[in-house]
């Protein structure tokens, strides 16, 4: 399957190399003939299920239950929360035939579970005792697009959709929910090494049947946001809707107040473009599915000895829980460096005759630093070098978001910055107001009470009217 012929446009022209890189990585085959559906290569796989193995051991370790709701939803369901409908009917698809037969009841394949879980969690929730509920899943969602599909980024096919559903007695209580989850999430972005900004959506742009939507965004290379996460509290617009009740102390029935988080393959798509260079995926080392590669340099001489030392070596990172491969094809060195440099592998170690006899042994990180290492204990050093490259992929990541976040004190500079990146203005919360600003800027209002490491918050005259404002950020997306 590999084809290494040509070579990768550069980064700078990001649309470009990200369409190549996938393919040339063997993450995604974008040929599949059905639009906006893609087949993950086996390697793509294995980045896509140890990042998800982040998100269940940060989801699990904060009670959470794992569970599996089905895939069709019937259209009496589904048709049932206005707001809901509203947001999802030019989205969905339906089945409509079991065989020759017409179904009585059209069943819908799932945009998001909502109306799949919600008439369940009336059954199970009876009492206060049996709040919170909190799950989550991992399945594949079906939306039909119409915009230009894109792998990992839209699609009709969301193969990895982790969504997490709860209930609780009160609205602060899911409000306080809310908070973990987007605790949760900067968690997990950071174990991506990618920088993200939460801010509260517009009212206009939230989750339809939601009270509030919080967002994460990650500034992709083009200066495009890429929203790589949501969290939304949905007071009691569901629980009203599917009569999801508790008696409360008094015998009292109340209605459960509810939160729904979600997080697609999008977050792969943001690792990807946040980190990769001109060679190609450059993966942070908790998510590469080979975060070693050993590489033994085979001459006429000693080729046997070689072999067997980059085996041994092999057998002790293994053991030490890395993942590691070793390239033992007969290939020259530059060919195999090429191969695994496109697909982001964090250390490459060269193991030749003249390391064995110096008992040393050369290592290279995908950042380009080389290294001289004593072979004696190298397992138990490999860990702190993974570890010193992911701080430095933090820290570029870092820096190019900070380079990237613009004030702008009217609505000519945020013009100008989002051009290449995130303006952050004042804005007094007017609808005209944001109105004026996305048609000057042609770029989206991403929302209010924004937090992140790289804005300070602030109380400012509006752009656009004057009148008094706070700090928002505004970005072209996709
Ligand atoms: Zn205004």
């Amino acid at each position: 399957m590999e084809d290494e012929s040509g070579s990768l446009p550069p980064k700078s022209d990001f649309s470009a190399w990200y369409n190549d890189v996938l393919w040339r990585a063997e993450i995604m085959d974008v040929r599949y003939p059905v639009k906006g559906l893609y087949v993950w290569f086996p390697f793509g796989f294995g980045l896509r299920r140890h990042t998800y193995a982040i998100l269940r051991s940060l989801l699990d370790g904060s009670g959470h239950d794992e569970t599996l709701f089905p895939l069709l939803i019937p259209k009496t369901e589904f048709m049932k929360e206005a707001e809901h409908i509203k947001g999802f009917e030019e989205e969905v698809y339906w089945v409509t035939h079991g065989g020759l037969t017409e179904l009585d009841v059209p069943l819908a394949l799932r945009p998001t579970s909502e109306t799949a879980m919600y008439p369940m969690f009336a059954l199970w929730v009876r009492s206060h005792a049996d709040l919170p509920i909190k799950v989550y899943q991992i399945v594949n969602t079906f939306r039909y697009e119409t915009k230009h599909t894109r792998p990992l980024i839209r699609l009709r096919e969301i193969t990895s959709f982790k969504e997490a559903h709860t209930a609780h007695a009160t609205w602060d209580e899911a409000a306080a929910q809310v908070e973990t989850a987007l605790s949760l999430y900067t968690q997990f972005y950071d174990d991506l090494c990618v920088p993200v900004i939460i801010s509260r959506r517009p009212d206009w742009d939230k989750f339809p049947g939601a009270d509030y939507t919080m967002a994460v965004d990650a500034l992709m290379p083009d200066g495009r946001t890429l929203q790589v996460g949501t969290a939304h509290h949905l007071g009691t617009h569901f629980s009203k809707t599917f009569n999801i009740t508790y008696e409360d102390a008094a015998g009292e029935q109340q209605f459960v107040s509810q939160t729904c988080y979600g997080i697609s393959e999008r977050c792969i798509a943001a690792a990807i473009g946040v980190h990769g260079d001109d060679r190609g995926l450059v993966l942070p080392p908790k998510v590469a599915p080979v975060q070693v590669v050993v590489i033994p340099i085979i001459m006429k001489k000693q080729a046997e000895e070689v072999r067997a030392a980059a085996e041994q070596l092999r057998a002790e990172l293994d053991a030490a829980g890395l993942r590691v491969k070793v390239d033992d094809r007969d290939l020259r060195p530059g060919a195999k460096y090429y191969h695994w440099e496109m697909r982001g592998v964090p250390l490459r170690i060269e193991v030749g005759p003249r390391d064995l006899a110096a008992g040393t042994v050369v290592a290279a990180t995908r950042d380009g630093e080389k290294m001289t290492l004593n072979r004696a204990g190298l397992a138990a050093e490999i860990p702190g070098v993974l570890s010193a490259f992911a701080g430095r992929l933090r820290e570029r990541a870092e820096a190019s978001l900070t380079s990237r976040i613009i004030p702008a004190e009217s609505v000519e500079t945020a013009v100008e910055a989002t051009k290449s990146g995130i303006a952050v203005v004042h804005w007094c919360g007017d609808e005209a107001c944001a109105d004026m600003i996305e048609k000057e800027t042609n770029a989206s209002v991403l929302g209010t009470e924004v937090r992140s490491v790289h804005i300070e918050k602030s109380e400012g005259a509006c752009i656009v009217c004057g009148r008094p404002g706070t700090s928002t950020v505004i970005a072209r997306t996709y």
